[in-house]
């Protein structure tokens, strides 16, 4: 019996560790690119969900009047997303229709489900720190609001902007995306992870046992072909940011 009770709990240590050690999929800006949905929609962010991606990720600006929008770049169809009023952003639109999606809309659109998490990155302003730091309130304050802290994690290429969400919200989830810190000050500083450009964890490799060692999870972007997603299943990365989540889908399901 205690043999059987001690095989019982070595079965479901396994089953734990491995169901940890599995890479799971992240959709970078949405699933867009074997779907037809524009990147960073509402609909390539549907796309994710249908498909079962773990995430999907998208990037938020702050207008010249402090709304937050959805766009990758800080422009859209020439237009600054910083320097323009909510009003006007808000009558641009996307190829399928879609209206420039505003961060209300696609976190009421996400947060229809729980399953998906949404990978929110916060872009830092070209203006000043200033109005990242504001822009980084702002979000913050929204997600609480609307109820989204359990499915949102936080990722930003701007050190000050990953603390300042530390210090808002001390549970949520926050990765650093510059690649240009060791896992030892992102441990010291409460990150979640790092999240990387897969050559800087090429030319790294340690940096993998490392963030491990300190109980950081590791992330990689922006990963689109098989080899790479193949070495980094195969030293345990915890998230792969790909344009094509059918592809790294298909190659974790068959692990
Ligand atoms: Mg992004």
């Amino acid at each position: 019996m205690k043999t059987f009770f001690s095989s019982l709990v070595l079965v479901s240590l396994l089953s734990t560790g491995m169901a940890f050690a599995q890479t799971k999929v992240i959709a970078h800006r949405g699933a867009w690119k074997n779907t037809g949905a524009p990147q960073n929609s509402l609909a390539s962010l549907n796309e994710a969900i249908k498909m079962g991606c773990y995430g999907s990720e998208f990037d938020v600006h702050m207008s010249a009047d402090s709304g937050l929008f959805i766009n990758h770049d800080h422009t859209y169809q020439g237009i600054s997303l910083e320097t323009t009023p909510s009003a006007q952003l808000a009558g641009l639109k996307l190829p399928n229709g879609e209206s420039l999606p505003t961060l209300e809309a696609y976190l009421k659109e996400g947060l229809k489900q729980k399953k998906t998490r949404l990978i929110l990155e916060i872009k830092a302003s070209k203006i000043g720190k200033e109005r990242s730091l504001t822009l980084t309130d702002k979000v913050v304050q929204t997600v609480k609001a609307m109820k989204g802290r359990k499915l949102v994690d936080y990722i930003s290429f701007d050190y000050d902007v990953c603390k300042r969400v530390k210090e808002l919200d001390p549970k949520a989830n926050v990765a650093y995306l510059m690649g240009d810190k060791a896992p030892e000050q992102l441990a010291a500083d409460g990150l979640y992870g790092l999240d990387y450009h897969f050559t800087i964890m090429k030319k790294n490799e340690n940096w993998i046992r490392e963030a491990h060692d300190k109980k950081l999870t590791v992330n990689v972007w922006t990963v689109n072909d098989k080899d790479t997603m193949n070495w980094l299943v195969e030293r345990k990365a915890e998230f792969i940011t790909t344009d094509e989540p059918e592809t790294l889908l298909q190659l974790t399901k068959s692990l």
